[in-house]
């Protein structure tokens, strides 16, 4: 797993493929924002293992 979808992976179960810890995607703690490109990235909260980013919804403002 790398990308993970805002809207939905807080309310999914994530395992950690390192220590096997397993939560809802909300539990996960934030490694890194980047500011420039709104990217998120979270790790094992257990482990610190690398588990996936996100970028929130604002990242990608409608034209229409
Ligand atoms: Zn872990």
């Amino acid at each position: 797993m790398s990308y993970l979808t805002y809207e939905t992976f807080r309310e999914e179960i994530i395992a950690c493929k390192k220590c096997e810890w397993k939560g809802l995607g909300s539990e996960l703690q934030i490694e890194e924002f980047h500011d420039s490109s709104f990217i998120i990235d979270y790790c094992c909260p257990k482990c610190g293992e690398h588990i996936g980013f996100t970028q929130p919804p604002m990242s990608s403002p409608k034209k229409s």
